[in-house]
């Protein structure tokens, strides 16, 4: 068995918080690869490392002096240090920072030393081998991100090691220019270091036992999902359930790892597992419901529409031409909603319904903005009757309109819209009756 363990900030954002890791990593002899994040907020309301390093640097950039604030970074590292009781100095390596920041070495050169930094602790701790991801992480020369570079050289370099730490987020150019991953992305590197040692499992842990059937912030201590299939967890995060960085499933997908979500200080749960596919039914009829507020609907009516060959396509091209993503399309037989989101489409707006007149000649547009979108989401849908009745009674019973409705030919979702003042209580009511209630 072996198994990669990715850990976020806030599991290393402290020595207390370093011990547990720890005591997690020689719990098992299969984590043998780990990927750190930078050190994360200790407290809420504290300041992230990434985040004061890209301060940091912006204040040398400006060419004002910078020392204060470097400083007050070596002492979030020396604190971890020294609670460790560990032999083992920074002083150099800050050295080397600042004379890199005075020398303006990039933006993503300076937030990668959050997790750089962080590694070389980790792997001292650990007695690890530290591998400085600059070597094995491969970034093409516009930037982009090099796949197959990137496994050929993390799986040369750690074919041989039985333990490694590899710090997470960022990789390098050819030419040793340093490229960072977006925000959150030392979860990729996890991907794909598990990729390279074809482990068994990734194991990413942060401060949630896995994913939850409902936002925390609307239902109260909603129960966490045990099992979710990548299909279902792409339905729920593009509603806005986030726990994990979209790019980090892919290269494990391809190559069928499982990713388990744990908590580094409940290590008891066990967390959730996302997998290809199973045979595992889930606990309730649904896996889990998310959701987004901020839609408009932008409903064009005419009489005879449908017999109007290519209508849809031409009002579709402006949304295109206009650079505006379009969420969803229920339709009638003589109107049709575009469902986009409101921000981007506010600034295009006039000229939006301006070309949908020229184009098509619709008989009426209407705006209907303050929209949001629930989605029920869950692979036990498909074999169980009723879940749509369900969904509407329990809504209906808390006086809610339901504006609009659409379920995937899959099965795996139905997304009904509502109005925004309704979004809470909406979910709670579908958390009710899916969960609370079920039997
Ligand atoms: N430290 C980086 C961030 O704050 C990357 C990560 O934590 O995954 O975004």
């Amino acid at each position: 068995m072996k198994k990669v363990v990715k850990f976020g900030g806030s599991s290393l954002a402290n020595a207390e918080q370093f011990k547990k890791v720890g005591a997690i990593i020689r719990a098992e002899e299969s984590r043998r690869y780990v990927v750190p994040s930078a050190p994360g907020k200790r407290f809420s309301g504290d300041t992230k490392v990434t985040d004061m390093l890209y301060a940091c640097y912006e204040t040398a950039v400006s060419g004002k002096d910078f020392s204060d604030q470097l400083v007050q970074i070596h002492e979030r590292y020396q604190e971890i240090i020294d609670g460790l009781n560990l032999s083992f100095s920074l002083d150099k390596d800050f050295e080397k920072i600042h004379e890199d920041f005075a020398n303006r070495a990039g933006a993503d050169y300076a937030a990668s030393r959050g997790e750089f930094l962080n590694g070389k602790i980790m792997a001292a701790y650990l007695a690890f081998d530290f591998i400085d991801a600059a070597e094995v992480v491969r970034f093409n020369d516009d930037g982009s991100f090099n796949a197959e570079e990137t496994n050929r050289l993390l799986a040369d370099r750690l074919k041989d090691k039985p333990n490694a730490v590899i710090p997470g987020f960022y990789g390098a150019k050819e030419n040793g220019d340093v490229v960072t991953f977006s925000r959150g992305g030392s979860d990729i590197t996890g991907s794909l270091v598990a990729l390279a040692v074809r482990a068994d499992l990734y194991e990413n842990w942060t401060d949630v036992s896995g994913f939850l059937i409902a936002d925390p912030r609307i239902v109260k201590k909603p129960k966490s999902i045990e099992t979710i299939t990548y299909k279902e967890l792409r339905e729920l995060s593009y509603m806005g359930a986030s726990v994990l960085h979209e790019d980090a499933i892919f290269p494990v997908r391809k190559a069928g790892i499982p990713i388990n979500i744990r908590n580094t200080n409940r290590p008891e749960d066990s967390g959730t597992l996302i997998v290809e596919s199973t045979c595992r039914q889930p606990k309730y009829t649904i896996t889990g419901i998310a959701g987004t507020d901020g839609f408009v609907a932008v409903t064009v009516e005419k009489a005879m529409m449908n017999s109007e060959v290519g209508f849809c396509r031409k009002v579709l091209q402006i949304f295109e031409d206009n650079g505006v993503s379009i969420e969803h399309m229920p339709s009638g037989i003589d109107t049709m909603s575009i469902l986009v989101n409101k921000d981007a489409f506010e600034e295009k707006e006039q000229k939006i319904l301006a070309e949908i007149n020229d184009t098509v000649h619709p008989d009426h547009v209407e705006l209907d903005s303050g929209l949001a979108l629930i989605a029920v989401v869950g692979r036990g849908m498909k074999s169980t009757r009723g879940t749509a009745g369900r969904i509407f009674s329990a809504l209906a019973h808390a006086h809610i309109n339901v504006k609009m409705i659409d379920q995937g030919s899959s099965e795996l979702n139905i997304i009904i819209g509502v109005r925004h003042e309704d979004f809470k209580d909406a979910i709670r009511a579908l958390y009710e009756i899916f969960v609370l209630t079920q039997i």
